[in-house]
């Protein structure tokens, strides 16, 4: 005999795939039963009309009462929420704090925030920044990327996201590719129109992402800024105060320079240095010897020049090798950490994340903040 509760433990373990938690516990299940003829029978409330997983809800639902002994087939209806039940998911995701406002600076919030930052374009800022992501995800991390380089935002072709985000009235559902969600400013823009913004509307669209994007409990959030020390990292730094940075760098002793700049804004608005990241280190040749196309050094000169400029230790966290797969995989919408995990360029940002997952809270890389002179 399948019971009600045999029923709904089994939808329990079908998640919603932009909410990420059971339906059960997001209100969407409006009845389910075995009818006489052995099928079971599932009425499903979607958040909103045109819901673009639909066809994953209505598979996943199938696929958990088809497990249950004694359930002969499977039917699946779907209904929208009203506004009242909408109101409540909201409530309930919201746990109660129904106040606005950014949560990852809400008091008790444990979320680390890194703001990746470069001295210039092309350096393959977007490039870490996925492939960190992945990284931290695989590891069991609750990630999410705010793609902030709004004028060369590249984020969701890395992550091979196509969809756009789900609004369930003022909140905006992120998508999800890897485990990680996403929202990026070229969500919102049609076609690969240029984004003309000024500072106020930056501003304004960081902020609206980062209060009305509902990220959940994330263990971590970074931030993909447009190169250089630019209204974005101005704004990052006055909307997410405790945001760290990640600097990005060539070995280049030129790209180091402009690196810096980068890095040092720091000092203006209080933040931490995270830590520096070499990209684009070395090649490795067929024959196994390695050719530096950019020269070397560029990561440890950084990381000694701003640790004098912070005033604390800042480190050069990994040094990634140029790869064909890691174009390759960006490309492709799949970051290398995750297509292939087992080669150098893959392995040094593998070994990046593991040293942010481990970072300690609290003192470490903080700026110490007296400076007599
Ligand atoms: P940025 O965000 O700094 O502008 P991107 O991440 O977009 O830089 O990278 C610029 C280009 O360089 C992309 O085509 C990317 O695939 C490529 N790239 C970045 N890092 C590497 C690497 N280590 N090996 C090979 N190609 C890379």
């Amino acid at each position: 005999m399948t019971t009600h509760s045999t029923l709904l433990a089994a939808l329990a373990t079908v998640i919603d795939p932009e909410l990420r938690r059971p339906i059960t516990d997001l209100g969407m299940v409006e009845s389910v039963q075995v009818e006489e003829n052995g099928r079971a029978r599932a009425v499903i409330r979607l958040t909103v009309a045109g819901c673009p997983l639909r066809e994953t809800i209505t598979a996943d639902v199938t696929a958990a009462l088809s497990a249950l002994a004694g359930v002969a087939g499977v039917d699946v209806e779907l209904t929208v929420m009203t506004p009242e039940q909408r109101a409540q998911l909201k409530e309930r995701l919201k746990g109660g704090a129904a106040e606005r406002g950014i949560p990852f600076n809400a008091e008790g919030s444990l979320t680390r925030v890194y703001a990746v930052a470069s001295g210039k374009g092309g350096v393959g800022k977007s490039s870490v920044t996925v492939n960190l992501a992945c990284s931290l995800a695989a590891r069991g991390l609750r990630v999410g990327i705010v793609d902030a380089d709004i004028y060369g935002f590249s984020v969701p072709g890395l992550m091979g996201i196509t969809q756009a985000p789900t609004r369930v009235d003022e909140m905006i559902l992120p998508p999800v590719a890897h485990g990680v969600k996403v929202i990026s400013i070229g969500m919102f823009v049609a076609g690969n129109q240029p984004v003309a913004w000024r500072g106020p509307m930056l501003h304004r669209a960081l902020e609206q992402f980062l209060s009305d994007v509902y990220f959940g409990d994330l263990d971590v959030l970074l931030l993909d800024l447009p190169p250089g020390t630019g209204d974005v990292a101005i704004s990052v730094a006055q909307l997410l105060p405790k945001a760290e940075i990640l600097v990005v760098t060539t070995p280049q002793a030129a790209a180091a320079d402009v690196a810096e700049r980068a890095g040092a804004i720091a000092v203006q608005t209080g933040q931490k240095v995270a830590g520096v990241i070499e990209n684009m280190s070395f090649l490795t040749l067929p024959d196994g010897s390695t050719m530096e196309l950019f020269g070397s050094g560029g990561g440890t000169l950084l990381a000694q020049r701003l640790t004098r400029t912070v005033n604390a230790p800042v480190q050069l966290l990994g040094q990634i090798p140029l790869d064909v797969a890691l174009r390759e995989g960006g490309d492709a919408g799949m970051p290398i950490v995750l297509a292939d995990p087992g080669s150098a360029a893959a392995k040094a940002l593998a070994g990046i994340a593991e040293a942010l997952a481990q970072r300690p809270r609290g003192l470490a890389g903080m700026k110490l903040g007296v400076t007599p002179v």
